[in-house]
């Protein structure tokens, strides 16, 4: 449809409730790209496209679609861009796209530790409404084998500021990362820092491991052993049974999931959980995704 319009570079990536959004890459790549399990953007140096190339996109795009009312900045890390770089382009969407309602990017504690409070309220009064935040797990030691950048604790903090900010938390975890051997304390602890953090939305993806990625060769030497679909569920019925009952909407209903959920916390997660515990007391795959269907 962008034909001629926006190019596109490599694998674009944006979050399932984007599905709606205008993609545009602000930034190609990711600025951490080290999670050990991640095999989005490997093939992608960081760096923030040039300002003028974006403008004629962006102008380009508009002619095509002048009612475009939602925009995803992609890729990985968009609001790694300088606070005064990422205020022209929110000025610049909303000159071209009059019925502009919402702005939407991935964030994270590298993009936002040099964000003050102040130009995260400036990006909102621009039109910037969501962030989307990885927190992938909550366990330090967990945290420590992935290899990301930051910390549970700091991921806590930068959903607390970007809350403060006025703007709407979604945030990300992923259920199996912590293999065999942390099973429990991924869930413990996870549920811990999502209850501190209290985002509008959590989505639990399921891990997949990619072949290429450094979790893929820790499988194959035995270092790390994967969970199969029953401790999946187990861990994620671990997870919500310690969760505080804040307000959100709560997603497990990406392609990686075995167990398709959507639902509203904290009304519907009695049910929820109820609903794990028979699957888990029947052992019945019936209503599971098999495992060669499910997807990134
Ligand atoms: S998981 Fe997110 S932060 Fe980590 S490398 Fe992938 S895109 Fe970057």
């Amino acid at each position: 449809m962008f034909e001629g319009a926006v190019s596109y570079e490599g694998v674009v990536i944006r979050p399932p409730s984007e599905a709606g959004s205008l993609i545009l890459q602000a930034t190609l790549g990711c600025s951490d790209n080290g999670c050990i399990f991640c095999p989005a953007y490997k093939e992608k140096q960081f760096r923030i496209k040039d300002f003028a190339v974006f403008e004629r996109e962006v102008s380009a795009a508009a002619k095509v679609m002048p009612d475009i009312r939602r925009v995803f900045l992609a890729d990985g890390d968009a609001l790694a861009i300088p606070a005064a770089g990422f205020l022209k382009i929110l000025d610049l969407l909303s000159e071209k796209f009059k019925a502009l309602s919402r702005v939407s990017a991935y964030g994270s504690v590298k993009s936002l530790e040099n964000k003050t409070l102040a130009e995260l309220r400036e990006f909102k009064a621009r039109k910037l409404g969501t962030v989307y935040l990885g927190f992938e797990t909550g366990d330090e030691k967990v945290y420590r084998l992935i290899n990301k950048y930051g910390s549970p604790g700091g991921n806590v903090e930068t959903c607390l500021k970007v809350k403060e900010a006025g703007l709407t938390a979604n945030v990300t975890v992923i259920l199996g990362l912590g293999g065999k051997a942390l099973s429990e304390a991924h869930a413990v602890n996870t549920a811990r820092v999502l209850t501190l953090a209290a985002p509008s939305q959590v989505a639990a993806l399921t891990l997949m491991i990619e072949p290429g990625t450094p979790l893929h060769d820790l499988r194959a030497s035995g270092e790390f052993r994967e969970i199969d679909e029953f401790e999946i569920l187990s861990e994620q019925k671990i997870m919500l049974e310690n969760m505080g009952d804040f307000r959100c909407q709560y997603f497990s209903n990406h392609a990686s999931n075995f167990l398709p959920v959507a639902a509203r916390f904290p009304k519907d997660k009695a049910a929820v959980i109820d609903a794990l515990n028979q699957i888990l007391l029947s052992r019945n795959k019936s209503g599971l995704t098999p495992d060669f269907m499910r997807g990134l």
